[in-house]
This record gives C-alpha cells, sequence and structure tokens, in this order.
C-alpha cells in the first residue's frame, strides 16, 4: 500500500502513541506520511519500507514520545486572543506596581484608544483602588479593568465624564457606584454598574481579531495545539459576527495555522439558517478551509462561583452571608437560575437541528444538565455529524449519567477548572460534590464521548495542567495535605489523551483525525517521553510538558 502512490514525503521514527482502538495508548514504531495525511503506521520495518531516497526522516531521541495533535473543545479563541493584549494584573502584588504596569501601558498605547484589563483584586491590594490613582499613571485616559472576579470594575476619570457620572448619579438597579464623602464616584463600579462604563468600550472588530489571532494561535502550536472549538464570546454578544469574519479572511490568507470551529449564539440562529449556514460550513472561500461554523452555543444556567447554577436540589448554605442561612435573600434563590429555560432550549436545539446546526448547551447545575439532556433526548436533534454536546457538565445527577453515553452526548469537560473549584464544590453542593461533580471517570464507564478544554481565558491556554490534573484530581499548589477531590473519577493516561485529541474530534464528526493510523491527518506532536512513563503528579512532567516538534498535515508547523 506504501508504494502504490510513490514514496513517503517524511517518516518519524520512534515511540509513537496512535490511540487506535477503543482503549490503551495503542504504540506503534513509526509513521509513514506522504502530503498531508499518514500512509502507514507499524513497525519500524513498515515504516522504513515507506521511505524512498528523498523522504525525510525524523528521528525521534530514545526519551520522546509521538502523540496526535491537542485540540482544545472549549477555548473562548477570539476572546482570548484580544484578552491577551489587554494590561493582566492578576499577578500584580501590589497597587504600586499595577499602576508601573498601567503607566508603561499608556504609554505604549496609541493616543485616545481605551486601556483594558482585568485580574485586580481588593483583597490583594488592601483596599479599593481609585480613578484619581489612575489619574497619574494614565493621565486623561479611558481606562476600564475588570477585577478577577469579573463584579467590579476600576475606571478612570476619562471613563467615568464619558458615562456622565458624577454626584447626581443614581445606582443602577442590581449595581452601584462606589463614591467618597462628598457623593463622588471613586472609580469603582459593583455588579450591574459595571455595564455604564463597559457599554461604551468598543467591542473588537474583525480587524482586531486578524491581528491578535495568529499571535495566540502560534503559542498554542507551540503547545501541540493543532485545532480549537471557539464557543463564542464569554458574554452574548450579537458581534460575534467580527470573529467569524475574522476566521475566514485569516484562513484566506493562509494566516490561520489551527483549525478552527467557531460557534453561533441564539441571536445569530434565525439569520444563520436564512442564509443556509449549516454546522461545518466554511467561514472562508476555500470549501476545504481551516476555519469552520461549529455548534448553536446556548447557555442553560450560571456559574458554580456566583451560585447561579440550576440545581434540583438546594445550594447548602453559603458561610459567607450573615447568619449563613439558605435561601434567605429571594425565595428559589438557592436553587440558582436559568439564563435560558427548559422548553427554550429544547425549542431552539430542535430549529437548529432542523437547520443543519447541531448545539452546545453550557450546564454547571445538576437541573441544567438534565434539561439539557431533555433538550437532546428528540432524535432529530442527535441526527447530524456535529454531536450533541454538554459543556462544562460540572454537576451531573447520577441517574443522569449514563444519558450522556445512551443518547451519544459529548461531555466537554475542562479538567483545569478543578484547580479553583474543588474548595467551592464542596462549599456549595456538599456531600454532592465528590459523589457527582465533575465525573469524568463515570461519565466514560457511562458510554460518553468526553472532550477536554481549558476554557481559556478563565483559564490560561496551555492544556497540559489539565491534562495532569485528570489524572491526579489534585492541583500542586493546594495547601499541604489536601486531599485528590473525588479520586474514583480520576482517569487514566491514555483516557486522558483520547479527551485530549480524539474526543474532540468525534464531537465535530471527523473521522480522520484525532489518531495517528493510515488514511489519518499528519497532525502530530513530539514530547519528552518522561511524563509519560512516570507516576503521574500533580504538577509532574505530564503538566509541564513542551512538544520539541509539532506537524500539522505533514508539515513542520513548530520546532523548539
Ligand atoms: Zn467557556
Amino acid at each position: 500500500m506504501p508504494g502504490a502512490a510513490g514514496p513517503a514525503d517524511t517518516v518519524v521514527v520512534g515511540r509513537t502513541v496512535t490511540l487506535a482502538g477503543d482503549a490503551g495508548l495503542g504504540w506503534v514504531e513509526g509513521l509513514a506520511i506522504r502530503g498531508d495525511r499518514i500512509i502507514a503506521a507499524g513497525s519500524r520495518q513498515l515504516v522504513e519500507g515507506a521511505a524512498g531516497p528523498r523522504t525525510r526522516r525524523i528521528e525521534l531521541a530514545p526519551d520522546e514520545v509521538a502523540l496526535p495533535g491537542l485540540t482544545d473543545s472549549h477555548l473562548h479563541l477570539a476572546e482570548a486572543a484580544i484578552a491577551a493584549d489587554a494590561v493582566q494584573l492578576a499577578d500584580v502584588a501590589t497597587l504600586g506596581d499595577a499602576l508601573a504596569t498601567v503607566r508603561a501601558a499608556h504609554e505604549a498605547a496609541p493616543a485616545g484608544t481605551w486601556l483594558t484589563g482585568h485580574g485586580w483584586s481588593a483583597d490583594r491590594w488592601g483596599g479599593w483602588p481609585t480613578a484619581t490613582q489612575l489619574e497619574t499613571a494614565a493621565p486623561g485616559r479611558r481606562v476600564a479593568f475588570w477585577a478577577h472576579d469579573h463584579h467590579a470594575m476600576w475606571v478612570s476619570s476619562a471613563a467615568l465624564s464619558l458615562a456622565g457620572l458624577g454626584s447626581g448619579s443614581v445606582d443602577p438597579a442590581g449595581g452601584a457606584i462606589r463614591r467618597d464623602d462628598h457623593g463622588q464616584p471613586t472609580g469603582i463600579l459593583h455588579e450591574a454598574a459595571t455595564s455604564l462604563v463597559s457599554s461604551l468600550v468598543p467591542a473588537p472588530t474583525a480587524a482586531d481579531y486578524e491581528v491578535a489571532l495568529p499571535r495566540l494561535c502560534r503559542e498554542l502550536v507551540a503547545l501541540g495545539v493543532v485545532a480549537a472549538h471557539d464557543p463564542g464570546l464569554l458574554k452574548p454578544d450579537p458581534l460575534l459576527d467580527a470573529a467569524h469574519v475574522a476566521y475566514g479572511s485569516l484562513d484566506d490568507a493562509g494566516r490561520l495555522p489551527i483549525r478552527v470551529l467557531a460557534s453561533l449564539r441564539a441571536e445569530a440562529l434565525d439569520g444563520a439558517i436564512e442564509r443556509g449556514v449549516r454546522s461545518g460550513h466554511p467561514l472562508g472561500s476555500d470549501p476545504d478551509g481551516a476555519a469552520r461554523v461549529g455548534w448553536l452555543k446556548l447557555f442553560a444556567d450560571g456559574s458554580l462561583g456566583s451560585r447561579t447554577a440550576a440545581m434540583l436540589e438546594p445550594f447548602e448554605p453559603d458561610p459567607r452571608l450573615d447568619g449563613g442561612g439558605s435561601g434567605g435573600v429571594s425565595g428559589g434563590a438557592d436553587r440558582g437560575i436559568w439564563i435560558t429555560p427548559p422548553e427554550q432550549l429544547r425549542s431552539l436545539a430542535s430549529r437548529a437541528a432542523a437547520g443543519g446546526i447541531a448545539t452546545q448547551i453550557h450546564a454547571i447545575g445538576d437541573a441544567a444538565a438534565r434539561a439539557a439532556l431533555d433538550a437532546f433526548e428528540p432524535s432529530s436533534t442527535r441526527a447530524l455529524r456535529f454531536r450533541a454536546r454538554i459543556e462544562h457538565a460540572q454537576l451531573v445527577a447520577p441517574a443522569d449519567l449514563p444519558r450522556f453515553g445512551r443518547l451519544g452526548i459529548v461531555a466537554s469537560v475542562q479538567p483545569v477548572h478543578l484547580r479553583t473549584d474543588a474548595d467551592m464544590a464542596r462549599l456549595a453542593w456538599g456531600s454532592r460534590a465528590e459523589r457527582s461533580s465533575y465525573a469524568w471517570r463515570s461519565l466514560l464507564d457511562g458510554g460518553a464521548v468526553l472532550a477536554f478544554g481549558t476554557d481559556a481565558p478563565v483559564e490560561p491556554i496551555n492544556p497540559w495542567p489539565g491534562l495532569a490534573m485528570a489524572i491526579t484530581r489534585r492541583w500542586p499548589a493546594w495547601p499541604v495535605g489536601s486531599v485528590a477531590f473525588g479520586p474514583g473519577e480520576a482517569l487514566t493516561l491514555d483516557q486522558v489523551l483520547r479527551g485530549a485529541c480524539l474526543g474532540p474530534a468525534i464531537a465535530e464528526g471527523s473521522s480522520d483525525r484525532g489518531r495517528l493510523a493510515a488514511g489519518q491527518r499528519a497532525d502530530l506532536v513530539v514530547v519528552p517521553g518522561a511524563g509519560f512513563r512516570a507516576t503521574i503528579e500533580p504538577g509532574g512532567l505530564l503538566a509541564t510538558t513542551r512538544p520539541r516538534l509539532v506537524l500539522i498535515g505533514g508539515k513542520v508547523a513548530f520546532e523548539a
């Protein structure tokens, strides 16, 4: 077979993980590649037999391993690309350091533009920062910095005056403007008041994305990520189209090094159906292009941290609230909220499927997961090449776990979330937390396909710490003596690599990528093998993996 159309362009010789078959790593001794495809995978002899005099040889070192390229199946890629250019305050220890960072960003930015950023914390800096302080670092500049938890915003005097905020301003419903003794706004806006300024910050344009995306994509390739599923911006935003335009034109220009599936929001559904847009349609002009339409993205509920996940049973009492009583704020609030009510999830998923668009539903609480599974119960929603999928699936009632497998629904999970969620989950869900949250092993045992992601920019774009987390269920920076979270739900190395490489390909209905076998796309990553042999430790060799070489479509895309 290898000889039928001439010799291989490239042979890769060394320890290779193929993920062939239904379980295990599937070791072979090498691969032969012609064009963008693998033409042989097997023994050294088989691979060498496919080589001709002009074939390039890639010989792995004895301690190296080749793997299929990774796909991040939940990466807010366009948003992460823009966020990478913003002022990063998450690791800034003091207000003084922050102001120095702001001054440098102010001096580098063109006149008249906004400075945006995120990551500050009043706790960490020992008090609320002010607009006056920003004025010393960035005089006259419009500034809007999100707090680390996105529940408050630090803004400059220029931003306050653009928003028309002064001593006479009234707090909006659900929000508060922080004020000094004279009633003047200090520059901190809480909750709903943040939108008084955030709504004035210009949304990124397609041109902004076209500048920012190639840079971030190159970083992803260097980490071994060859494809991403972009569920859209973190907040509902009708201007999502700008990112789609950018993906299409970058792909047409040959400037998109990875495959991207970009999702649609509910408000874009009718227009998409009218235009005949379907899951898998190219975003650029090449019908075989790398940028394509993904899923319809719906939000069933809110989040764990803000206790807005939709719950079958109430949250545990919140110790942060005075008195610690449950349900004291408003009736039923302790069961979270619906962003999209169950009957609407059902009708939207069915309408999208009728138009050829598959659906992904964000579900954190167990009531949300159940409603999402119910929405996918009609077989019409599961008849497409793209699989129906549930994002996060953080708490799933035990009775619902096998429904993923039975219905063929992909569980799109982000193991790295456990780093910060473990404590919150124990507080919010009590004994339910370790019994049925982040229940990756149970989902797999019930026949579900797992597809891993990072949820960047909520978490960093590096996929490797999350892969280790799925095995150890412990984070290296947790306090000494911390125990693994729900150790019975830990995965094995082969299950984790399937979640990182193969599950996302199954989710998008691609049968020709995610494995290293004859006929598959030649997307592969060469990494140090030590992390794949030693016992997996939190923050150990697997978590700190860095590829030495990445091939995409048979071509070298990164070399260390
Ligand atoms: Zn997300």
